[in-house]
């Protein structure tokens, strides 16, 4: 049953099936036309015969064979003529004596009624086909005559067509089967290809390619769509290699700081307020963790698609006044001002936390990257199907070649200086996953007056 799994022999058997049952279906078609026209034919002919034979008696209006010589049988028993008289009395018989075909008065009489009838029947070995027809002189029935011709050369012809058919029905079947088998694996064999390929291409080394020289047809397509989906993986996998490494990196930033921390302060006995300093130290390096934790945390989740959107009707007006509130103490710290801009309220359905924390990052980092005495403005109006908000600030701004990167994961314009304020380059990728999973989008701008401005659309429900 083994081979029966190869899809080249499973192909060819159908196919070979399908044409047995045509080739069956043609056969018996043509067999029945050649029999009907075979036998057509012979009628024809026994017609023919009859029609001389009884122009000949009724030369007269009345039925009289006297002098009519009927052409003898070529073969004996091949053929006979009879003809009989009104009361169905046989006048005239050529057949021999040993092929002497029996009587069938009810033909004779259905002839003599003006009916023509026709049968087969056997004589001495050789089947016959006999028609009993009328002889009409003005109309009237004057007799009957009875022609028989041998279906001797009908059954040749036939079994000789059988003969035929018999013999190249198989050795079509044959040739068929072994071009088909041919053909199947000729088509097939670039599947071969592919699978050949495709095993040897592993987890490690996503960076293989089948790269077959194909044409455009429905294999091609399967290995082209093939490597597409290869390219895609190892993107991912290198990503997550990205992530893990940049991750591993970071962690290890502030450990190597709580650790110099630690062996500073062991290396000699130190008063008191050392010891309390080394301690702040450590803490605040604790806390840079804890925060990078959550943020990796919330993007694995993220990732993992393990985070519910729970949408429900959150005013901006609502969530700015929250956001701006919590980012008051550090704004005022660095002397600036942070102010709302718009006085229309727009309410959205959203996930109120999620979308707080996005602000939060946005506020966090403007404050952040402002110098004192500025000033941050969020502002936020309705558009059509989305509702944008936007937080601008008076800092520096982002030069054009990093507009598009600050929402990549641990991507940092001055590692230097945003790491020196507790940033690790992931607070714009959460916000960017965040406005995403509302179905929403997050751009960031350097405006002609100067300072970043990132805008978030949000779809309305
Ligand atoms: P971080 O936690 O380091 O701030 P983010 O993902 O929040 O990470 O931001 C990525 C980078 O984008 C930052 O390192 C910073 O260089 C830049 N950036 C973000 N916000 C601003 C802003 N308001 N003004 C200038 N640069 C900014």
């Amino acid at each position: 049953m083994g081979i029966l799994r190869l899809l080249r022999v499973r192909l060819t058997l159908w196919y070979v099936a399908l044409l047995a049952l045509t080739l069956a279906a043609f056969s018996a078609g043509v067999y029945v036309a050649l029999r009907e026209s075979l036998y057509t034919n012979l009628d024809d002919s026994i017609e023919t015969r009859s029609e001389l034979v009884s122009a000949l008696v009724t030369a007269d209006g009345d039925i009289d064979v006297t002098g009519v010589e009927i052409p003898g049988d070529p073969v004996e028993g091949e053929e006979f003529v009879r003809v009989f008289d009104a009361s169905g009395e046989v006048l005239l018989d050529n057949s021999a004596a040993a092929f002497r075909p029996p009587e069938d008065p009810a033909a004779v009489e259905a002839a003599l009624h003006g009916e023509t009838t026709r049968r087969g029947l056997a004589a001495g070995g050789v089947d016959l086909r006999v028609m009993t027809a009328p002889v009409r002189a003005d109309g009237r029935v004057v007799g009957a005559i009875e022609v028989g011709l041998s279906e001797g050369d009908i059954h040749d012809t036939l079994s000789r067509l059988l003969l035929i058919i018999a013999a190249l029905y198989p050795v079509a079947l044959l040739v068929v089967g072994g071009g088909g088998v041919f053909l199947a694996g000729r088509a097939l064999r670039p599947i071969d290809e592919v699978t050949l390929a495709a095993r040897q291409i592993s987890a490690e080394d996503l960076g293989r390619r089948l790269d077959l020289a194909l044409p455009n047809d429905e294999v091609g397509r399967l290995a082209r769509t093939f490597d597409g989906m290869i390219a895609r993986l190892d993107e991912a996998f290198q990503r997550q290699r990205q992530f893990t490494a940049d991750a591993s990196h970071e962690l290890r930033t502030p450990l190597t700081a709580i650790k110099g921390q630690a062996e500073v302060a062991l290396q000699r006995e130190r008063a008191p307020e050392e010891y309390r300093e080394a301690l702040r130290r450590v803490n605040e390096e604790v806390d840079r963790m804890i925060r990078l934790l959550g943020s990796l945390l919330t993007l694995a989740r993220a990732d993992a698609a393990q985070i519910e959107i729970e949408r429900e009707p959150v005013s901006l007006e609502r969530l700015a006044g929250d956001a701006m509130e919590q980012l008051r103490p550090a704004a005022a710290e660095k002397r600036v001002t942070v102010t709302p801009l718009s006085s229309a309220d727009i309410v959205i359905r959203a996930d109120h936390d999620l979308l707080l924390q996005l602000l939060l990052n946005l506020l966090d980092n403007a404050v952040k990257y402002t110098p004192e005495g500025g000033t941050v403005e969020v502002s936020w109006r309705p558009g059509a199907e989305r509702a944008e908000i936007s937080v601008r600030d008076t800092g520096p701004g982002i030069a054009p070649e990093h507009l598009t990167h600050v929402f990549d994961r641990f991507y940092r314009v001055d590692a230097a200086r945003s790491r020196a304020e507790g940033g690790a380059g992931l607070g714009l990728s959460i916000c960017r996953w965040i406005a995403e999973a509302h179905g929403g989008a997050i751009r960031a701008e350097s405006p002609p007056g100067g300072g970043a401005r990132f805008t978030v659309s949000l779809p309305l429900a």
